[in-house]
């Protein structure tokens, strides 16, 4: 059963970029969610001021942005549960640890670290699990105060009750069940006053009244102690989805040695983000059917966490790379023309000036052999400059010794059309064929060569109409100049 308003987070560490695997926890929050009439809220897990990244939290959050996953509360949006920043809370997390060590659920521990180092090495050698021993759980009261009058470092610590069966109810995974002597006295406040992962994220899943946890399964190992947290503070545990871990085609764990893992790297290789979001949502989810092109909204209304598989979800590149295609082909004129301006204001054609009918000839010429709006400046550099060379081995096979007198009376019919419709240079390259007594392969290929510099692209006819008569018979001419056979 889902309650009523379902309150779900997307809880990221600011580590500099925003990971395609956080993407997609994010995505299934937000899709969770909008389906079900909740709230979608952001909340800033910075608790480890090791891996402080500066700039990175509103990298992030240009990026949730840029890909259109609105939050409904959360940091740089507001709420009634802030702050939504994790080191904007240490009071509270300070105020909670305590009341556990009130309840004998948390302890002090001022052990050195010399003294936990020589513990480890020891449980190593005796091939014992390496677990912190309790020797501070059983400082008295006074011995506690009057460490902590002379100033000594300190950190609090989960009591793990042990001999107990810890069970999760997993949305995905089903039951889960971990026994609590294998889970160690956990750190819940470091000596800096800072919290763990584990007391913070429990702590404000609580007052932030998230239901649905939904997060990557390589933090289903931290929930058993999340469990106990719950228990311990007498609060009512979430319901829990852990997704699928997403993998590199070898079935190894998704890494940036592979391939991109930020969203940031896709999204300047000229992906589209319906395309990308398109794509991370089936990183583990599918309706039931066969259907693989979706919209956000359409995703909203399909999305069910029941049909979130368990097993591994491959990120094939090569997916993607077709489902941009689509979303490309899917887009208006007007959009497309739009793309293809901002793409080649990043490129050396910056400066030069095409009229917008004249690029969406282009466009509608190349739409269906491009995957990227940027492939269409590289597949076909000839509508933007004249080429600067000829593709060798079809020059070879293509320009016959007899080919400059067959190009000469064509650019004579040529100069003779009245406009550049396609029609005019058919007939005329026909006409010149048959002249010749020959197929219309014989000048197809070489007048293809002579404008575009090599041998595929649209129908030819499209070329020369596109390019105008004007720059086809100055083309034509300049290849009979440079080419010598
Ligand atoms: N801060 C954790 C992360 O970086 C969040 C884990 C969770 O959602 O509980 O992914």
């Amino acid at each position: 059963m889902i309650s009523e308003n379902p309150r779900v987070r997307f809880a990221p560490s600011p580590t500099g970029y925003l990971h395609v695997g956080g993407l997609r926890t994010a995505l299934y929050n937000y899709l969770f969610a909008k389906h079900n009439n909740g709230s979608f809220i952001l909340r800033i897990e910075d608790t480890d001021r090791n891996r402080f990244v500066e700039g990175a939290v509103e990298n992030l959050i240009s990026t949730l942005k840029w890909i259109g996953l609105d939050f409904d509360e959360g940091q740089g949006k507001g709420g009634d549960c802030g702050p939504y920043m994790q080191s904007e809370r240490l009071d509270i997390y300070k105020k909670y640890a305590d009341e556990l060590v009130n309840k004998n659920r948390a302890y002090y521990c001022f052990c050195s670290a010399e003294r936990l180092t020589a513990l480890r090495e020891e449980q190593q050698k005796n091939k014992q699990q390496g677990m912190y021993d309790k020797h501070c759980l059983h400082l008295s009261k006074e011995e506690v105060q009057e460490n902590l009058a002379k100033g000594l470092p300190y950190v609090i610590r989960l009591n793990v009750e042990k001999g107990k069966q810890i069970v999760i109810n997993d949305v995905i995974r089903g039951v889960v069940e971990f026994h609590s002597d294998i889970i160690d006295d956990q750190v819940l406040l470091k000596s800096d006053g800072y919290p763990t992962y584990h007391l913070a994220n429990v702590i404000d899943d609580h007052m932030m009244k998230i239901t649905h946890v939904i997060r990557g399964e390589e933090w289903l190992s931290s929930t058993p102690k999340h469990i106990l947290l719950y228990e311990y503070f007498g609060w009512e545990k979430p319901v829990f989805a852990h997704l699928p871990l997403l993998l590199n085609p070898d079935k190894s764990k998704l890494s940036k040695r592979q391939g991109d893992v930020a969203v940031e790297d896709y999204k300047a290789k000229g992906y589209l983000k319906e395309a990308l979001l398109n794509f991370v949502a089936l990183l583990g989810w599918t309706a039931g059917d066969d259907q693989e092109f979706y919209y956000l909204d359409e995703l909203v209304s399909k999305f069910d966490l029941n049909r979130v598989n368990k097993s591994g979800a491959v990120f094939n590149v090569e997916k993607l790379n077709w489902l941009n295609g689509e979303h490309l082909r899917k887009k208006s004129q007007i959009q497309l023309l739009e793309l293809l301006k901002d793409h080649l204001l990043t490129t050396v054609y910056k400066d030069n000036s095409y009229s917008d009918k004249y690029l969406i000839e282009v466009i509608e010429s190349m739409k269906e052999r491009v995957l990227f709006i940027h492939e269409i400046a590289e597949k076909a550099p000839y509508f933007f400059e004249t080429p600067s060379g000829y593709d060798e081995a079809l020059l070879k096979k293509r320009w016959k010794p007899e080919t400059p007198s067959q190009l000469n009376k064509l650019l004579e019919r040529f100069e003779k059309l009245e406009n550049s419709d396609k029609e005019g240079f058919e007939i005329a390259l026909k006409q010149t064929v048959e002249e010749f007594n020959t197929g219309v392969g014989t000048l197809i290929h070489p007048v293809r060569l002579a404008v575009s510099g090599i041998g595929n692209g649209p129908g030819l006819y499209d070329i020369l109409h596109i390019i105008g008569k004007d720059e086809t018979i100055k083309r034509i001419k300049t290849a009979l100049n440079k080419i010598s056979i």
